[in-house]
């Protein structure tokens, strides 16, 4: 298996999605795309830039927890969708309750972890 590219600065920090400041997206009719990021660097606090070709973009490149979640949580996770705005502002008013810690605790111990609407 051909190792992740990865982003690093030139003083060696290893460069996560914190660190990005923009992206981009160079699609050319022949030869490879790329994926350009921009970023400062949490070390060195110098400026850098880097392309990634296309095909070997993955989002761990900047996010390197490889065992945060299992197979199974990721198959739910995908299954249940991004999270709406709507989802966002249900929130947002659920933890203004009072007993929103209790209320989560319960929901926590009880499968599904959330509601879907
Ligand atoms: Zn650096």
């Amino acid at each position: 298996m051909k190792a992740k590219p990865t982003i690093k600065c030139n003083c060696g920090q290893r460069i996560r999605a914190k660190d990005v400041m923009q992206t981009g997206y160079y699609l050319r009719l022949f030869g490879p795309s790329f994926i350009y990021v921009k970023y400062r660097c949490s070390r060195c606090k110098k400026l850098g830039e880097q392309c990634i070709r296309q095909e070997e973009w993955d989002d761990a490149i900047l996010n390197d927890i490889p065992n945060e979640v299992n197979d199974f949580e990721k198959r739910k996770f995908e299954a249940m969708g991004k999270i709406s705005i709507r989802e966002a502002v249900k929130f947002h008013f659920d933890l203004e309750r009072p007993d929103a810690l209790a209320r989560l605790n319960r929901e926590i111990s009880n499968e599904p972890l959330f509601e879907k609407e």
